[in-house]
């Protein structure tokens, strides 16, 4: 796992400490353990976690700067991004969201104090819980959890004017943003740029959207509308 993670870190630019690439060791193999009894990914090759998940997330540290920051992961599933960025940039103040009960609790109750490692774990969906945070993020960041337009209104509105949100997605990152257009204005983003990075073979995206207004209140609206009715 840790040749692959740092074969996976070079072309990156990224390096980390002995004590980080042991915590990464250390996270691979409670998530491979756990993953026996719960469902939490599909990746289970030491060398693909280390390159699909763990390099992966740690790409978004060279796209923004998160020293310092305070930063939410809507949807964070295993805790992707967020523990590995949590990881690679210790400073930031993570908060780690996700509907999932059972996840949240492995990630509160084992994973963080194993790796000795603080975040703030809200369980519920992200358009239940902006009561009191809204706009209360400098930067959210999220993976694999729905197409960009839905996806802005459940985390646009946690980011503070000035701030931003990071879309982790594939190879449709561009058509996902042209049909997320009209939603971001309405949101009170802007589209910044999709920036690449290469993992393994292939091309990874992110769509970074800067906040550039607050976000109406309206939003985010209960998630049957969000679904039935997305931002066009
Ligand atoms: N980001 C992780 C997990 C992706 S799976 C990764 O990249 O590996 C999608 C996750 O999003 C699931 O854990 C699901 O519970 C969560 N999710 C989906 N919609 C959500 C919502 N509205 N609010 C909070 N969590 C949500």
């Amino acid at each position: 796992m840790k040749q692959a993670l740092l074969e996976g870190l070079n072309p990156l630019g990224i390096s980390l400490t002995e004590a980080q690439t042991d915590n990464f060791c250390r996270y691979g193999t409670l998530l491979v353990e756990k993953n026996a009894v719960m469902n939490l990914t599909a990746i289970t090759e030491p060398k693909d976690v280390a390159l699909l998940h763990f390099a992966d997330c740690l790409a978004l540290t060279k796209i923004r700067d998160f020293k310092g920051k305070r930063v939410i992961d809507v949807g964070c599933g295993a805790g992707f991004p967020g523990v590995p960025l949590k990881i690679g940039e210790p400073s930031m103040e993570l908060t780690l969201l996700d509907a999932t009960a059972k996840r949240m609790n492995w990630l509160e109750q084992e994973l963080l104090p194993e790796l000795g490692l603080s975040a703030k774990c809200l369980t519920g969906r992200a358009e239940e819980l902006i009561e009191g945070r809204r706009e209360g993020y400098d930067i959210a960041v999220s993976r694999a959890v729905a197409r960009l337009n839905m996806l802005c209104e459940l985390c646009l509105p946690f980011v503070k004017v000035g701030g931003f949100f990071l879309a982790m997605k594939g190879a449709a990152a561009s058509d996902e943003a042209e049909e997320a257009k009209a939603a971001i204005r309405l949101l009170g983003g802007k589209l910044r740029e999709i920036a690449e990075y290469p993992i393994g073979d292939a091309m990874h995206r992110v769509v970074v959207i800067e906040k550039v207004r607050p976000t109406p209140p309206k939003y985010p609206r209960r998630f049957a509308k969000i679904k039935q009715q997305p931002l066009v």
